[in-house]
This record gives C-alpha cells, sequence and structure tokens, in this order.
C-alpha cells in the first residue's frame, strides 16, 4: 500500500542526487506522493531539473528564499495548479564559507544574518504559505537541524547558532499552526557527505568522531534520514509535533 498515495508534496533543497532532501524526495514518491520541487539559483536548475522530471515532477520552480518574489511565485503557482498542499520539506542551509572555519567569535553582522535569514527564518516564511494551502488537509512540515544547535560543534559555528533558532522555530510554528491540525518537525541529522557538509572544515573528522563515539558505531546515509521523514510526514505521526527526531546512530545520547 502507498502510504502517501494522493498527497501533494513541495521540496525546498535539491542541489544534487547527494542532497539529503532528494534521498527525501525519493521516498516520498515511492510511497505515491506527486512532488513540486524548487531550485536556488540557474546553476542548479541543471541538476535539479533532470532529477525532478525522472520522477514525473511537473512543477519545478527557481526559489532563492531571501528573495520575497520567488516564494511568492512557487506558492501562486501550487495554489494555481493543486489548489493545496499536504507536505512542506525544507532542507536549506546556508552560511559564508569563512563563518565556518574562523573562531564564532570573529563572526560579522552581515554573516549572521545570512546564515539566520536562510536557514532559520526561511522556515516561518515557507510555513505561513504552506499553511494556507494546507486549510483542512491535516499538513505536515518538517525541516533539517544538526546537534551543533544543542553542544558546540568546532567550526560548525553561527549555522549552530541558526539550527537553535531553526528548533525553536519548529516548536513555535507547531504551537501557531497545530490548532489547524498541521505538524512541524525537524530532523536531527548525523554527519552526511553533501555539498553543504563540503562547506564545513574538519567535515571528514566530524565524520570519523561520530562514528567512533555512537552507540552503533557508524554514520547514517540519506536514505536513513528519508525512512525517518516518511514516519513524521506520513499519519504514522499523527499525533507527534513540534518535535526534533535524532538519526545520528545515536550520537547525541553519548555524554562520555
Ligand atoms: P545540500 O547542499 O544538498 O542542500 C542544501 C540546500 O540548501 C541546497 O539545495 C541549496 O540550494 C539550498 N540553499 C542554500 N541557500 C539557499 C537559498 N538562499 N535559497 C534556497 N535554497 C538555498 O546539503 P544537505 O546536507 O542535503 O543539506 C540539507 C539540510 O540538511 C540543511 O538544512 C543542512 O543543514 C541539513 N543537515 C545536513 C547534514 C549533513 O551532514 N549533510 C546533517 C544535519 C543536517
Amino acid at each position: 500500500m502507498e502510504m502517501l498515495k494522493g498527497k501533494r508534496a513541495v521540496i525546498f533543497g535539491v542541489a544534487n542526487e547527494r542532497s539529503i532532501a532528494w534521498a527525501i524526495s525519493q521516498a516520498l514518491h515511492g510511497q505515491g506522493a506527486e512532488i513540486a520541487f524548487t531550485y536556488a539559483g540557474e546553476i542548479l536548475e541543471k541538476r535539479v531539473r533532470p532529477l525532478a522530471e525522472g520522477i514525473g515532477a511537473k512543477i519545478i520552480l527557481p526559489c532563492d528564499v531571501t528573495k520575497d518574489e520567488e516564494i511568492d511565485q512557487v506558492f501562486d503557482t501550487l495554489r494555481k495548479e493543486w489548489g493545496g498542499l499536504d507536505i512542506l520539506i525544507h532542507a536549506i542551509a546556508f552560511a559564508a564559507k569563512e563563518d565556518l572555519s574562523n573562531p564564532y567569535v570573529q563572526t560579522g553582522r552581515q554573516g549572521f544574518h545570512l546564515a539566520l535569514d536562510v536557514s532559520a527564518y526561511s522556515l516561518v516564511v515557507l510555513s505561513r504559505h504552506a499553511a494556507a494551502l494546507m486549510e483542512g488537509r491535516k499538513g505536515s512540515i518538517l525541516t533539517m537541524t544538526y546537534m551543533g544547535s544543542e553542544k558546540v560543534i568546532p567550526h560548525y559555528n553561527v549555522m549552530g547558532v541558526a539550527k537553535a533558532a531553526l528548533e525553536a522555530s519548529v516548536r513555535y510554528l507547531a504551537h501557531d499552526l497545530g490548532p489547524k491540525g498541521i505538524r512541524v518537525n525537524a530532523i536531527s541529522a548525523g554527519p552526511i557527505k553533501t555539498l553543504a557538509a563540503a562547506g564545513i572544515s574538519g567535515f571528514r573528522e566530524m565524520l570519523h568522531y561520530s562514528s567512533d563515539r555512537a552507540p552503533l558505531k557508524r554514520n547514517i546515509d540519506a536514505e536513513e534520514v528519508a525512512q525517518a521523514a516518511l514516519y513524521l510526514v506520513s499519519d504514522m505521526s499523527s499525533a507527534v509535533t513540534g518535535e526534533v527526531v535524532h538519526v545520528d546512530a545515536g550520537y547525541n545520547i553519548m555524554g562520555m
């Protein structure tokens, strides 16, 4: 049985076939969901369009989340083409390279604003638009975070602060949208080699460190995140909202 048959999902955050958002897209598609994609700029369109078309997507639109007019365009199109929406996947983050290598104390005002705008505020604005299309449909909103929000991970810096804001936003949005039957959750994934991860200095070290110390003694892959995403966007988690679910081979529970 297809768990998401008849459901419509919009996905923000596919850059290439390694993206966590792409693994989630495939899992949702495999369960019968119809999917709309967005991409952040022309260069990424070349990567995203063939992937999206390969799973039958008809709506594939540009959306840089720092541009309100592009966000409006995406949701206007969804309203016209679909009339409603069931699932929003938010898998977007960005910080300037120097802010992921210099000490956190050196973060400038502009770099701070950029990281928080793209990585945290975008969930708020996208959720507001999505909620308007989710009326009466038991919608589900899912975002991606990392435990650099809870504990210090060297070099994660301003992104850890942005993820803390993102996780708090999950709780406030869950409170606001709960009365409409809309759920909002996050997955806190362990490190996975993707384009975004390549921007964090010492990422390879992070991979070794976590597989060494995690109870399951290994790293995770994007498909495992996608399986957890299926749970969080489907009726299997109908009473779960405002949660941050760790998919990290247990790494976060360790004290020593
Ligand atoms: P990725 O590079 O494949 O995805 C990041 C996405 O963010 C890209 O698609 C990029 O286009 C998008 N993006 C950046 N700036 C944008 C903007 N201004 N407007 C619209 N989109 C923009 O890498 P990923 O690892 O799949 O990252 C997806 C999410 O998962 C991110 O939120 C990331 O922080 C989170 N995450 C990743 C890991 C990991 O180790 N890879 C672990 C935990 C959480």
